[in-house]
């Protein structure tokens, strides 16, 4: 028995793949390695290195693995870029999803967690999102984790395939030294490439209407959000009672500034940002309640910001 994790070579997947295999759980990894990296996947994991738009391969490559669930989590992940980039976003995270359902049903593999987003939620005007919150992506790249969704949905009432979808919020942190986010957009990773690279971080805006001016968001470790996928696929696999969508959230905000202030006393080094324009399309906050999840799927948040932190900035890749 496998599960099957595409994007496993990613920084999200990699903590999966690990967590997994903390569980007793075998996986097989399918990454393109267009942003992953090879080096993340223990040798003793099968890789594949396939995108999932290859359908035909995907079918015959993983026959002899005997595949019984799929965490999917390999997609175009940039917002903004999805914004310049629509087709290949369309291309890359609704028919690479579309040829991954094809091919499940090929092998007859009946559950699958999807990696979905806050995206879909767009700008929401309330406090604390919950699940019932309404979606209203504002990107391509929402949009198309959106659709996502509903195509699992849709072939789970033809076929009776399992399934959930995790929305994640602001994922950091790292769960393990020799994994980390390598993501040329999102903030943990430009702060720390700023400060190794002698340069001030940016803050893309001070003029919110937040407590600091600056934009608030809901950070959560990196390493709890993979043993919610780890939940999340055994039940799946026992015919447990599953929500199709779980949001991935801590209930609490934190500030750009605020962040800021954790890095600075996780490095020890004393920096003052730099404070930009706004960065297009940023919501001014958004916050959401993990409460289904912690009732399902052993969500909590096992570590505080300043954990998360001070472990990405200890896993910050050399240079
Ligand atoms: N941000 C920032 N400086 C940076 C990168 C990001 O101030 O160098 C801000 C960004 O405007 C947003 C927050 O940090 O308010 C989180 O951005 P990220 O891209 O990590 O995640 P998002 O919430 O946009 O998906």
């Amino acid at each position: 028995m496998s599960i099957l994790v595409t994007g496993g070579a990613g920084y999200i997947g990699a903590h999966v793949v690990r967590a997994l295999g903390r569980a007793g759980l075998d996986s097989v990894v399918v990454d393109d390695l267009s942003s992953g990296h090879r080096e993340f996947v223990d040798p003793d994991v099968p890789f594949l290195d396939l995108n999932v738009l290859q359908g035909e391969q995907l079918v015959e490559r993983l026959a002899d693995h005997s595949i019984d669930a799929v965490i999917h989590l390999a997609a175009f992940k940039y917002a903004g870029v999805s914004v310049e980039r629509p087709l290949h976003t369309w291309s890359q995270n609704v028919v690479g999803t579309l040829s991954l359902l094809e091919a499940m049903a090929q092998l007859d593999v009946g559950a699958i967690v999807f990696s979905s987003s806050a995206a879909v939620y767009g700008t929401p005007d309330v406090p604390l999102v919950t699940e019932q919150t309404v979606t209203s992506p504002q990107s391509p790249y929402g949009e198309s984790k959106l659709v996502g969704e509903w195509m699992i949905r849709d072939q789970a009432v033809a076929s009776g395939l399992r399934h959930t979808s995790l929305r994640y919020f602001n994922v950091v942190g790292s769960g393990e030294p020799d994994l980390y986010d390598s993501s040329p957009h999102n903030l943990f990773p430009l702060v720390i490439r700023a400060l190794t690279q002698g340069q001030q971080p940016k803050i893309f805006g001070d003029d919110y209407a937040t407590p600091d001016g600056t934009c608030v968001r809901d950070y959560v470790h990196v390493a709890d959000l993979a043993l919610a996928h780890v939940s999340a696929v055994r039940r799946l696999l026992e015919g447990a009672d599953v929500e199709p969508v779980y949001n991935l959230g801590s209930g609490d905000g934190v500030s750009v500034r605020e962040i800021m202030d954790s890095v600075a006393k996780a490095t020890g080094i004393d920096f003052s940002p730099q404070v930009l324009g706004r960065r297009r399309g940023d919501p001014a906050r958004i916050v959401a309640s993990g409460e289904l999840a912690a009732r399902d799927l052993d969500w909590k948040m096992r570590h505080t910001l300043d954990d998360m932190v001070a472990s990405a900035w200890q896993a910050r890749p050399a240079g």
